[in-house]
C-alpha cells in the first residue's frame, strides 16, 4: 500500500535562484569547457554521448526532511552541515550525440511548490546551443514536480518536438484514478500536474518497460520507493557506463553514510532505501560513475561501499 508523506511540501524557505550549467566530466576522459554569459559550460563524452548537468534551482530541504535515525544529527556536524539547511540542487541532464539531443528530467520549470527561483532547465539548454524545439526526447524519472514541472508553460508542451518516454508502471500510477482518489488532499495537485503533463505530450509518451531502453543506449530501470515507479537511466558508453540515479538518494552526505534513512518525500521510505541499497550496491560493485538529480551540482560522482553504508566521491574535474 502505497503511502503518502508530503507534510514538509510547503514549509521551504524562498529558494536562490539559479541558471548555471556545467556538464560533466567522466574521469580521464577528455574534456572541454567554454563559458557564455552567466553560465558556466564543462563537458565531456560518455560514448557516443555529451552529458551536461543543468541547474533547474536549489531546493530549501531541511533537517525535517530526513528521518529514522538517531545518526542524522551527528553526521551533519560531523560534515559541517549547519542544524538545518540541507540545501540540494535540481537538476537535469542533456544529453547529446550527433543525431540526438535528449534531456533526462526538465526541473521545477513554472512550478513553485518549493518558492520561487527554479526554471534554470530551459536558459541553460539555450546556453548550450540547444532551443527547445531541437530537444527529440525527454526522459522522466518519475512524475514529481521538481522533475516535470519545466516539461509546460501555461499547460503547454515546452518541448514542442520531443517524444516523452516514462516508465510503464510511474506512468500507471499518476493516471491511475483509484490511486488518485486514495491519495490525501495534499497530494491531489500532484496527481493533476503529472496528468496535465501527460495530456500535453498525447501521443508522444512512450511507456518504457522496466529495463528497456527509452534511446538506444538508454535503458531505464527500475528503482522504487521514492515514488511507485521512480526509474533511473543506465547510458551504456561503451567502456564507460554512467547511472543516472535520478531520486534514490536526496543527499549525498547522508544517504550515502545513513542509506536507510527515510525522506519526506518518499511514498514508500522502506521501499526506497532498499532500493537505495540495491543500486549503490551495484554502481559501487561495477565502479560506475553515477549523476543524481540533488547531488552536489554538477552532481557527478562514484558511491563506494563504507563498511554497511557507503560514501560518495565527487568526479574529478579537468
Ligand atoms: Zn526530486
Amino acid at each position: 500500500m502505497t503511502q503518502f508523506n508530503r507534510r514538509n511540501l510547503l514549509k521551504g524557505a524562498a529558494a536562490l535562484p539559479a541558471a548555471a550549467l556545467v556538464t560533466g566530466a567522466a574521469p580521464a576522459l577528455a574534456a572541454g569547457h567554454s563559458a557564455t554569459a552567466g553560465a558556466a559550460l564543462y563537458s565531456a563524452p560518455v560514448g557516443n554521448y555529451r552529458i551536461t548537468a543543468l541547474l533547474d534551482g536549489i531546493a530549501p530541504l531541511g533537517r525535517g526532511f530526513f528521518f529514522g535515525s538517531d545518526a542524522i544529527d551527528p553526521l551533519m556536524a560531523e560534515v559541517g552541515i549547519g542544524p538545518d539547511a540541507l540545501p540540494a540542487p535540481v537538476s537535469a541532464f542533456l544529453l547529446q550525440s550527433d543525431d540526438r539531443t535528449i534531456l533526462i528530467d526538465a526541473g521545477m520549470g513554472e512550478q513553485e511548490l518549493l518558492g520561487p527561483g527554479f526554471g534554470g532547465v530551459t536558459p541553460g539548454l539555450a546556453a548550450a546551443g540547444v532551443a527547445p524545439e531541437d530537444v527529440d526526447l525527454v526522459i522522466l524519472t518519475h512524475a514529481h514536480p521538481d522533475h516535470l514541472g519545466g516539461l509546460i508553460r501555461d499547460g503547454s508542451a515546452v518541448f514542442a518536438n520531443a517524444e516523452l518516454a516514462v516508465g510503464e508502471v510511474e506512468a500507471g500510477f499518476w493516471t491511475d484514478a483509484g490511486m488518485m482518489a486514495q491519495a490525501p488532499e495534499e497530494s491531489q495537485g500532484l496527481f493533476q500536474l503529472a496528468q496535465t503533463v501527460f495530456d500535453a505530450y498525447g501521443t508522444r509518451m512512450t511507456r518504457i518497460a522496466d529495463g528497456a531502453e527509452a534511446a538506444p543506449g538508454l535503458s531505464m530501470m527500475l528503482s522504487p520507493g521514492h515514488t511507485p515507479g521512480h526509474s533511473i537511466v543506465r547510458i551504456d558508453g561503451g567502456d564507460r557506463q554512467l547511472m543516472m540515479i535520478a531520486d534514490t538518494l536526496h543527499s549525498a552526505d547522508v544517504h550515502t553514510a545513513l542509506p536507510d534513512v527515510g525522506f519526506g518525500f518518499d511514498s514508500d521510505p522502506v521501499q526506497a532505501a532498499a532500493s537505495r541499497r540495491r543500486i549503490f550496491d551495484m554502481v559501487a560493485a561495477d565502479k560506475m560513475l553515477v549523476a543524481g538529480s540533488h547531488v552536489h551540482f554538477p552532481g557527478f560522482g562514484r558511491i563506494l561501499t563504507d563498511g554497511d553504508a557507503y560514501r560518495y566521491v565527487p568526479a574529478t574535474w579537468m
